[in-house]
């Protein structure tokens, strides 16, 4: 099949260098990519011919929903652009959703419908790569990652088939598609299991001096807080004039009763250093983040660090992780809270690891000339090897890594076995490789 057979075959759009597109169309959220053409579907019969295109021409194929994530590039091949399968339906709690959908829109339709989804924290992170993923959310605790809201969904193969999967029709591929990231074909629709929501709690706390103390009184907190409660800690250096720079922590709780939230976070507010900034009800879609577009101008610089799932917040990996962000002027440290439904499901019930885990961190030196040297850098490699060597597994979604071994590391020996051989059987050309790729053998 040729392009102009293509171009007549399908309702989407081809865009090709030199369209007056194309600078948009390869642009992703941190960087801009090279492929050969980008293709965007308009339906899945247009992902199938984009797929059949891509076989004839023997190019390899990107897909690309928010494009968030550090595999915006397919160099002379084909980016396939599912944006535009972003169309959402509500039957009850049961929601579908195009796989080229943004979350925060999502967050929008369902809030107007008094329901919620436990996504992610920004509003133009895709569904498709966040879900596949996994997708540690605001609701976590109380909802489970992205991919344990996931009843069913809709996938067009390698081979072009399009196969509507759920734990009963496919109960290795739905496994697989719950953490296995975007190896195993594209999804054209996800299915999810929504929950009410009429509204969140949204507290923001700034830390004065020595974040370490009230790390302390977080961690110890959240040990047998309500699963209403998600917390997150971060620390960043002024790098956006719209975001806040500093050590801070927000907390949202789950429904409109602020007393209730109050309570839980009453430890919280009487710790040291803590300065209280906001609290008060909010609609879950005013609190998702706004991302600037990709700036060619100033693009993000590498990041020498990395992020682990750990089991406990203990004394150990606070003070690591405090002791990093003060080395390294330039560089972010980010915790989130795990545990209560992100814990109830069962280890082999996803291919996500570390489900004991109780907390996410990470933790970055940016790479910056003139300010991280060789002698620094060694410094924050092995200031992070030791931070990553308390925990538990390593979480896809937030790495910036492409190595191909990155997929070795984030899966145990067991999942994956089970996700190639999951893999041999509906993609054995391996044609969905830009990804963290698991490979059929
Ligand atoms: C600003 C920002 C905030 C973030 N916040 C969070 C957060 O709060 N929680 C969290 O867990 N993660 C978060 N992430 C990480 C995010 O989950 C990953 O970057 C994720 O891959 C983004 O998905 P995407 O669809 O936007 O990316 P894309 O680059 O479009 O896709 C990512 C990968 O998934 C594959 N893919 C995407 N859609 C499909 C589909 N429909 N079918 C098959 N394959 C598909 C692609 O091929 C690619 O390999 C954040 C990232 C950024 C940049």
């Amino acid at each position: 099949m040729t392009l102009d057979e293509l171009t007549a075959a399908i309702g989407g759009t081809i865009i090709r260098p030199g369209d007056s597109e194309w600078e948009a169309a390869r642009r992703f959220h941190s960087g801009i990519g090279e492929p050969a053409v980008v293709i965007r579907a308009s339906s899945v019969d247009d992902v199938r011919g984009a797929l059949r295109y891509a076989a004839a021409e023997r190019l390899d194929v990107m897909v690309r929903s928010g494009g968030h994530s550090a595999w915006g590039q397919v160099p002379g091949g084909v980016t396939i652009d599912i944006s535009a399968l972003d169309d959402v339906s509500i039957d009850g709690t049961r929601v579908s959703v195009g796989g080229g959908a943004q979350w925060g829109a999502i967050a929008r339709t369902l809030g107007a419908h008094g329901l919620g989804l436990s996504s992610g924290d920004t509003a133009s992170v895709g569904v498709g790569g966040l879900t596949l993923g996994g997708g540690i959310g605001w609701m976590v605790r109380a909802w489970g990652l992205a991919s344990d809201q996931l009843v069913g969904a809709q996938l067009v193969t390698a081979r072009g088939d399009v196969v509507e999967v759920s734990a009963s029709s496919h109960p290795d591929l739905f496994w697989a598609l719950r953490g296995g990231g975007g190896n195993f074909g594209v999804v054209t629709r996800f299915d999810f299991e929504a929950h009410p929501l009429d509204g969140v709690v949204h507290a923001v706390f700034g830390i004065d001096g020595d974040a370490a103390p009230a790390l302390r009184v977080l961690a110890d907190l959240m040990k047998t807080a309500p699963r209403e409660l998600t917390v997150t800690y971060m620390d960043v250096p002024p790098m956006d004039p719209n975001a806040p720079a500093g050590a801070m922590i927000s907390a949202v709780w789950i429904g409109t009763d602020e007393e209730a939230a109050r309570r839980a976070l009453a430890p919280l507010r009487d710790a040291p250093g803590i300065i209280e900034r906001e609290i008060g009800v909010q609609q879950y879609p005013d609190i998702l983040l706004q991302t600037p577009e990709f700036d060619p101008e100033h693009p993000m610089p590498g990041f020498v660090g990395g992020n682990t799932l750990l089991r406990e917040l203990g004394d150990d990996p606070i003070d690591r992780l405090v002791a990093f962000r003060a080395q390294n002027p330039a560089s972010v440290v980010l915790l989130r809270s795990l545990g209560g439904a992100y814990g109830d499901v069962a280890q082999d019930d996803s291919p996500f690891p570390a489900r004991d885990a109780t907390w996410f961190a990470m933790a970055g030196a940016f790479d910056i000339p003139g300010m991280l040297d060789d002698a620094g850098r060694a410094a924050a490699t092995a200031a992070w090897d030791a931070i990553e060597a308390l925990g538990a597994g390593v979480y896809g979604n937030f790495t910036t890594s492409t190595d191909p071994s990155m997929a070795e590391r984030m899966y145990p020996p067991a999942t994956m076995a089970r996700l190639s051989a999951i893999k041999r059987e509906w993609d054995p050309g391996n044609v969905f490789c830009r990804n963290h790729n698991v490979r059929p053998v």
